[in-house]
């Protein structure tokens, strides 16, 4: 079995991002910059962004939070995500997701700049992605891509099941496996692999244990714990593990541990390749954001 180890891989990854970074700087041109808009006090949230701000501090790139309480009004926010469209010192922003009830997600992803979209969330960088033109990836469909790549795991002709459909993991998830390869276009970075056929799973789908056990590669992104269990997995198939779920830990000091969607214990008896949770895709998923924000600066 191989363990899918995307805490080393990201560390590689990260390394290679910052001799990248210190050669643009010296010669002359400035780091690429990020900004990171984050509303409220959401502690999972607040763990995210400094973690992210620790990724482009070890890179070279110049990161600026910006903290709003969670009852800033939706306009104060739409004004700040134009006011950084246009501000020609920013390569590229985020807004850290979930938003505060009274803020509509999708207006507000909607008034982003695909350009500087360095998470890949707006409905155009989507809509681009699905038609195959340049467009700055998800962020972590691109990690779990780029952990599939360093693994050698191919995806050509493959079952690849995704269990979940949402705008972030799942859809994007699904759009780019299923995609013709894309090498090289100009604005894009070089993808090798694609050329899957993909089956979407979610709360609605009967059997899926039926449909998983069908599949070559099973990405997992429900949030759901033990969602996947052993007798799910055909011998020697690859399972990529999504889900962040918090729960109860009585003997952690913090009395809770992170687990994903998987049932590791079992599911790694059965699988050929498996990523752990912690340290499989979440640190990808931070690489791809640094990654997203080089090709944003480089792009414009
Ligand atoms: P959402 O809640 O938006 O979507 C979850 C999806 O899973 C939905 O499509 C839902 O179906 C489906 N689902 C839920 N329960 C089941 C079930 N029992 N059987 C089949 N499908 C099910 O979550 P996200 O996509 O935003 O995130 C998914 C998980 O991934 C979370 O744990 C999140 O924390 C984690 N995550 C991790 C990241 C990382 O970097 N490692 C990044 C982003 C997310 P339906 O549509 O029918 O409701």
């Amino acid at each position: 079995m191989i363990l899918l180890d995307g805490k080393k891989v990201a560390a590689e990854k990260r390394a290679n991002l910052r001799e990248e970074i210190t050669a643009i700087t010296a010669k002359g041109h400035r780091a690429p910059s990020l900004v990171i808009i984050i509303v409220g006090h959401n502690p999972a949230s607040e763990t995210y962004v400094a973690n992210k701000i620790k990724a482009c501090d070890e890179v070279g790139i110049k990161a600026t939070k910006i903290a709003y309480e969670a009852d800033i009004t939706e306009d104060t926010l739409l004004e700040t995500v134009r006011r950084l469209n246009e501000d020609s010192s920013v390569d590229g922003f985020i807004v850290q997701l979930p938003l505060p009830e009274h803020i509509s997600e999708a207006k507000v992803l909607t008034a982003i700049d695909y350009r500087k979209d360095v998470d890949g969330l707006t409905p155009m960088s989507m809509g681009r992605s699905v038609q195959g033109l340049p467009a700055i990836p998800s962020a972590t469909p691109a990690g779990i891509r780029s952990l599939l790549e360093y693994y050698h795991i191919p995806t050509a002709g493959k079952h690849v099941v995704v269990i979940g459909r949402s705008n972030i993991v799942g859809k994007p998830m699904a759009i780019m496996l299923m995609q013709r390869p894309y090498l090289s276009l100009p604005g894009m970075s070089a993808a090798s692999l694609g050329d899957a056929t993909v089956t979407i799973c979610h709360s609605k789908t009967e059997d899926l244990s039926s449909i998983c056990r069908t599949a070559d590669i099973i990405i997992v992104a429900a949030g759901c714990p033990n969602l996947l269990r052993g007798e799910m997995v055909k011998p020697g198939a690859t399972v990529i593990d999504v889900g962040i779920n918090r729960v109860e830990d009585p003997s952690s000091p913090r009395g809770y541990k992170l687990v994903g969607d998987v049932d590791y214990e079992h599911v790694a008896l059965v699988a050929g390749a498996i990523s752990p949770v912690p340290g499989g895709v979440g640190p990808m998923t931070i690489v791809s954001l640094l990654q997203n924000t080089l090709q944003a600066a480089l792009n414009r």
